[in-house]
Parts: structure tokens; C-alpha cells; sequence
């Protein structure tokens, strides 16, 4: 006879399943479905939704994860049956936690507010969005007092993304980062013009955009056989098994950057979800450890990694060959350069490895005083304004490229942004132990082989899926808690050189 535990992992994997298929769907709706097809894809998206949410949130399962949980008790710290009981308790709790009225408000608000903010954002009219901004801040605070917190709300919205960081901790980590960037951002732009970037501006065909960066993220161990590339206007990764794990890209045919590097970092993402071990297959426990995790991935791959002098060594001829007459007049160390090129811009997605945390804190001072009611919703564009101008120096002309510019707010999503700072500090601290561990890893980046570091990855990162906290994987993985030493490091080294600091 199935015990308890048996019977909660079967309606969890049921759970799951429902989440795949929904996954599938959207993946559908981004990539290849015609416009018409769009409002029957929401019905059936809404009511997979539903039932996935129902069966997760049943009175059944909460008595099933109860007596599994009596059933179970002192099982091994770390093993499958002991991860399985924390997580689904973590998510039976958050999910019960919302009371019905607010989560069909929320959804009603999110997809309403999406809407009104891709016109306001087109027309450069924060006017229109503002009421639903303020809405949004009411129900983001409401979610923080649903969910509880030890400190002050904006706690409880971190921890739903990126589960046990809390905000004073995030405060510190990131004074501390600014006041060590700032004046390593200045000492660069005051010798900005040695850096010419123009090469990766020419027309580069498409298909051999696609032939070369699928070639590349081969070589990182990418595996086809578990997944596939396609094209969507908003590149993503979704996971539908370990064994389907499909990325997209968007390409440029006047711009090398947004395919090339675009697609390593979604191969970041797609490597995670692929090393995970084959024994979590079906169950809640494979998925990423949090989105910060998941981001040191895309971000490892992407930059650590793709934008360093031995990864170039060995590309840099590869891409001559297929672009011979774009790179003509470009050795390997200028295409080096011209990839690391810092320029402070007021797009967070196009920013540079340098500038981008700035744009994250700008984000995030925000969001903590609209949340505590220090700032209008209507001071919002001016808030915005001045922070860009204190950290980057540079100043939004209008809305669309200021406070309308992300999609994250309309959706309904605060606490989000700060994610991807952890995923860039944990991408240098990740990247810093296994270089530790295995020193040849650069020469093997420079010979195109990437073994060592993906093996470190699966062995220490990839592997445990979601087992166990962020805090606690990073602990276990680096010997130090998340922190930002190693991305700094990483960013005094790399651009004193190029920009030849001394
Ligand atoms: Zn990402």
C-alpha cells in the first residue's frame, strides 16, 4: 500500500504536470502561434492556471502533506523525501495564504495594467499608467501582509523570489557595491573614448548569426538532444521536463550583441535546468534554487565567461571566418574590447556589466519608498530621474525611456529586480570557487572546452535542483555566504585593464 508520502508526490507531480503543460502553451503563444489564436490561448492558459492552483491548494493536500510530514519525520537533511516535504510545505503555505477575492483582483489588475502601460509606455504618458501603479502598490503592500514578514514588507515580496533575503541585508550589500562602483565607473568614463565598439554595429546575416551561436553554446554543453532554439520577441527559457528544456532568441540584423550574447545567456539558464539530477524528474524539487541562482547561470555564460579574453582567443577566429568581411579590420584583442565597451545608458537591458546593478538600485530605492508611501506614485518619472543622474549620469528625456521603460510593475511584480544583482554577484562568486578548485579553467576556456567548469556547475550548483534555500546552496557550494567581494574583484581586474587604470 502507497503510503502518505507516495500519495502527496503523485498529486504534486499532477501539479507539475499541470504547470508543464501550461508552460507548453505559452511557449506556443510566444514562438509560433498566429495573433488570432491569442484569445482562446488565455481561456485555456486561465483555467490551466486554476486547476493547477486548486490542486495545489485543496484542503486534500494540506492533510496529505500533514500526515506525510508526521509520516516522515527526521528523514536525512538533504535527501528527496526531506526536500519534497520543505518545499511543498513553503508552497502550500504561500499559495493558502491569499484569499480568493485578492487573487482573482490581482489578475484582473495585472492584465489590465499591462495593457494600459505598453500604450502609455508608446505614447510617453505616465498619466494613464499612474492610478494603476497606485493600485498595484496597494496590492503589493496587502501581498506583504497576507504573506507576513519579521521586519518590513518589502521582506515578504523579496523572499517570494528569491526565498530568505531580506531587505537590510540586500541595503547593505548594495551600498557597499555602489560605493566601490561609483568610483570605478567615473575613473573608466574619464578615458571612455579608448574603446570603439562599431565593429559589432554592420550588418551581420542572420542564419549565420543563428549557425554560429548555436555552434558556441554546442561547445558550453548545451545538449540538443534535451532541447531546441527558436526565435520569440522577448527571449526566454521554459523547462518541461529535464529532458525538454527550450530557449529563444531575438536577432538583430544590424547588431551582433543582442543574438550572440542573448543566447548564452538563455543557454545559462537552459545548462541549469538540464544538469538536474535525473532522480528530482517530475517532482517540485526540479527547478532553479531561486531566480538569483538561475541568473548567476545566464550570467556566468553570458559574461564570466563570453565576454573574457580566453573565451575570444579561441572564437575570435571562428566568428572571422563566418564574417570575414565585417571583422576584416579587427584583431582579436579590439573584439575583445569592443564587447566589454561601458557606456551608462538609460536602458537597463542594454547596460554593461558595469553599469547594470546601478540600474537594479535605482529599481529598488524606488520600489522600497512607493511600498513604504515615502514617494507618489505621481513623483515616480522625478524620482527616477534624479537617481539616474546621481549613479549613471545620464538623464530619461521623457517617460518611455525612464519609469515605463520595464514590464515588471504592470504585471503586478515588486521585489523582482534585485534578483538579477544576486545572479551577477553570485556569477563572480560561483565562477571564483570553481576556478579555485580546477585553476586550468581558463586555459580550457581558451581552447574552447568547457568541462571543467560545467562539471563544477552540475556537481555543486545544477544537480540539487531545488533541495535546498539559495543561502544555503551558495554556502555549500562557496564556503561563503552570497555576497558581493568576488563580482567586485572580477570588475576592478577586468576593466582596470581595459580601460588602463593603473
Ligand atoms: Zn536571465
Amino acid at each position: 500500500l502507497p503510503g502518505k508520502y507516495e500519495e502527496l508526490c503523485q498529486r504534486l507531480a499532477e501539479y507539475s504536470n499541470l504547470g508543464a503543460a501550461a508552460g507548453l502553451l505559452h511557449w506556443d503563444q510566444q514562438t509560433y502561434m498566429p495573433s488570432g489564436g491569442g484569445p482562446a490561448r488565455a481561456r485555456q492558459l486561465a483555467t490551466l492556471t486554476r486547476i493547477a492552483h486548486e490542486t495545489l491548494t485543496s484542503p486534500e493536500t494540506g492533510g496529505l502533506l500533514e500526515a506525510a510530514e508526521r509520516e516522515r519525520e527526521g528523514e536525512p537533511e538533504g535527501s528527496v523525501a526531506w526536500a519534497t516535504l520543505r518545499m511543498a510545505r513553503r508552497d502550500y503555505e504561500q499559495a493558502t495564504r491569499f484569499p480568493a477575492d485578492y487573487v482573482s483582483e490581482l489578475a484582473r489588475v495585472r492584465s489590465e495594467a499591462q495593457e494600459v502601460w505598453a500604450r502609455a509606455r508608446a505614447a510617453n504618458d505616465y498619466a494613464s499608467f499612474a492610478p494603476w501603479l497606485e493600485r498595484i502598490v496597494e496590492l503589493s503592500r496587502r501581498a506583504a501582509d497576507y504573506l507576513g514578514y519579521a521586519d518590513e514588507p518589502y521582506d515578504a515580496l523579496l523572499d517570494q523570489y528569491e526565498p530568505g533575503l531580506v531587505t537590510a541585508e540586500l541595503k547593505a550589500t548594495f551600498t557597499a557595491l555602489r560605493s566601490a562602483l561609483l568610483p570605478l565607473l567615473k575613473a573608466v568614463l574619464a578615458r571612455r573614448t579608448e574603446v570603439d565598439d562599431s565593429v559589432l554595429y554592420q550588418p551581420y546575416a542572420v542564419d549565420a548569426q543563428r549557425a554560429f551561436g548555436e555552434s558556441v553554446i554546442r561547445d558550453l554543453g548545451y545538449e540538443f538532444e534535451r532541447g531546441r532554439q527558436d526565435e520569440a520577441v522577448h527571449p526566454f527559457t521554459t523547462s518541461f521536463s529535464i529532458h525538454d528544456v527550450r530557449i529563444t532568441t531575438r536577432f538583430n540584423p544590424n547588431w551582433l550583441s543582442p543574438a550572440l550574447f542573448g543566447t548564452l545567456h538563455e543557454a545559462g539558464h537552459a545548462m541549469y535546468e538540464q544538469g538536474i539530477a535525473r532522480e528530482l524528474e517530475g517532482t517540485i524539487l526540479a527547478s532553479g534554487a531561486s531566480l538569483g541562482v538561475h541568473e548567476s547561470q545566464s550570467r556566468l555564460w553570458e559574461n564570466v565567461v563570453g565576454r573574457s579574453r580566453p573565451f575570444w582567443h579561441h572564437y575570435f577566429p571562428k566568428l572571422r571566418q563566418a564574417f570575414p568581411e565585417q571583422l576584416a579590420r579587427i584583431d582579436e584583442e579590439g573584439f575583445y574590447r569592443a564587447v566589454n565597451k561601458v557606456s551608462p545608458s538609460l536602458i537597463r537591458v542594454e547596460a554593461d556589466e558595469l553599469t547594470y546593478n546601478l540600474h537594479i538600485m535605482v529599481r529598488f530605492e524606488l520600489e522600497l519608498a512607493l511600498l513604504a508611501g515615502d514617494l507618489a506614485v505621481g513623483d515616480a518619472p522625478g524620482a527616477w530621474a534624479d537617481k539616474m543622474e546621481e549613479y549613471l549620469e545620464v538623464r530619461p528625456s521623457d517617460d518611455t525611456e525612464g519609469v515605463l521603460q520595464d514590464v515588471h510593475w504592470s504585471m503586478g511584480v515588486i521585489g523582482y529586480f534585485p534578483t538579477y544583482s544576486i545572479g551577477n554577484l553570485l556569477s563572480a562568486q560561483l565562477y571564483a570557487k570553481a576556478v579555485a578548485d580546477h585553476p586550468t579553467i581558463p586555459e580550457q576556456t581558451a581552447r574552447g572546452q568547457f568541462g571543467q567548469l560545467l562539471g563544477w556547475m552540475r556537481e555543486n550548483v545544477h544537480r540539487f535542483g531545488r533541495t535546498y534555500f539559495p543561502r544555503e546552496l551558495v554556502e555549500q557550494a562557496t564556503g561563503q555566504p552570497v555576497g558581493g567581494q568576488s563580482y567586485l574583484d572580477y570588475l576592478r581586474a577586468k576593466y582596470s585593464e581595459i580601460y588602463d587604470l593603473g
